[in-house]
């Protein structure tokens, strides 16, 4: 039988300073006594320099390390299985938090292409699990966990960061580029439903983008949502000019109930409506992913039909095609001329549109899959 080794509990009692803002932390310094500018000094550690011993924090008092050390914790964690594919642009990490639960966290390596420079993508969980049962997601199917922290989010980005840093990636066949190590974009695209953790999610991304710590732009930082349209329209007041996605997916009601249950609370004319306010309030084009479910949702009619949905948007709406990555349900994508039959015609109506390049299917690349795989590995060892 495996055991696997919990963490234990004193270190869950602790204060995980990755879910702090750099204000909180001055506060939570300041109770204990300590100066404001420790916790500049400490942030620079965490983010810079990206440590995660309190022992290497060397411009701090001992006594300070020391209090940390018995204190707070920096984003614990085990990862318990890493997957790199064949070609090595994805890597898959999961991971398992200090509860037990588990999660899944990918890189994604893009090498420099004419004009764009090379890019390192960390796509990020927000919960363990998610509440919305989309058919086709293997998240969708396990059910609901938990809310992850901001701490929790915050560390997986950290996780690969320190990875690259360690050892910075080069393209495979391209001499001469420039290696990458450093995290240039965050897409919460992982598993869970990132605007139903709203509160733990805007503060991770308000940590990722502070200047005194990670400092990743928010331009770089995409949210996928199912469409949850009051936490949309709640997105759209904030002071953080981060990438919204909506997973569409299909262009009737009758389509889109059948494959996402969230849209019997929230039907596309509420859906686009909100995605249309958006986008006057932000200025703010929007992404709308559309993952190809062969024989549901790819015939011609459809792409006429979201091309008519999604025209009155004009400039502001990009679609994004994702060939269905196979989980355990019965979806195959559609063949490279039906995907191509699709998007001529989404043209024809003068919607932009791209197709997401399949990668790392040798290593379960749909967010869910591998967690999926793990579990039924170690029930089947347990058995
Ligand atoms: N819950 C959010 C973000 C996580 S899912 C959302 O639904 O948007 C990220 C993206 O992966 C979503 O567009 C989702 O629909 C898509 N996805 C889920 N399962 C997939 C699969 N099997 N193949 C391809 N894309 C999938
Ligand atoms: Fe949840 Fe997104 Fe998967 Fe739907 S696609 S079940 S919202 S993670």
């Amino acid at each position: 039988m495996t055991i696997i080794p919990k963490i234990p509990s004193h270190i869950q009692q602790k204060t995980d300073l990755l879910g702090l803002t750099l204000p909180q932390l001055q506060q939570w310094l300041a109770e204990r006594g300590e100066p404001a500018f420790r916790a500049k000094q400490i942030y620079n550690w965490l983010y810079q320099h990206l440590i995660t011993d309190f022992s290497a924090m060397t411009n701090l008092p001992q006594g300070l390390r020391t209090r940390l050390a018995e204190e707070a914790s920096i984003g614990p964690m085990i990862v318990r299985s890493e997957l790199h594919s064949k070609d090595d642009r994805t890597r898959k990490i999961l991971l398992e938090l200090a509860d037990g639960k588990l999660i899944e966290s990918v890189l994604m390596l893009y090498p420099p292409l004419g004009e764009s420079s090379a890019r390192a993508t960390v796509c990020v969980s927000t919960q363990a699990g998610c509440a919305f049962g989309c058919t086709f997601c293997a998240t969708g199917q396990m059910g609901f966990d938990r809310h992850l922290s901001a701490g929790e989010i915050v560390a997986q980005v950290l996780y690969f960061a320190r990875e690259l840093r360690a050892a910075p990636w080069i393209a495979a066949g391209l001499p001469g580029s420039k290696p990458i190590d450093h995290i240039t974009n965050i897409v919460l695209m992982g598993m869970g439903e990132p605007l139903h953790n709203y509160d733990n999610v805007l503060q991770a991304l308000r940590i990722l983008n502070s200047p005194e710590g990670f400092n990743l732009g928010a331009r770089h930082m995409t949210v996928s949502t199912v469409g949850l349209v009051s936490a949309i329209r709640r997105l759209s007041t904030e002071l953080l000019q981060v990438n919204l996605a909506i997973s569409l997916h299909a262009p009737t009601d009758e389509l889109r109930g059948k494959t996402m249950p969230i849209n019997r609370k929230y039907p596309l004319k509420e859906l686009l409506a909100a995605c249309q306010d958006y986008i006057a309030t932000t200025g703010r084009q929007v992404t709308f992913e559309y993952v190809l479910l062969s024989g549901v949702n790819d015939a011609p009619e459809h792409a006429h039909q979201l091309g008519e949905l999604l025209a009155p948007l004009k400039q502001f709406a990009h679609v994004n095609c994702i060939p269905v990555n196979a989980t355990s349900a019965d979806y195959r994508p559609p063949t490279p001329d039906a995907i191509r039959t699709f998007r001529d015609i989404l043209f024809e109506h003068g919607v932009s549109n791209s197709v997401r390049a399949e990668r790392g299917d040798d290593i379960a690349a749909a967010c869910g899959q591998l967690r999926t795989r793990f579990e039924k590995k170690v029930l089947s060892k347990n058995r």
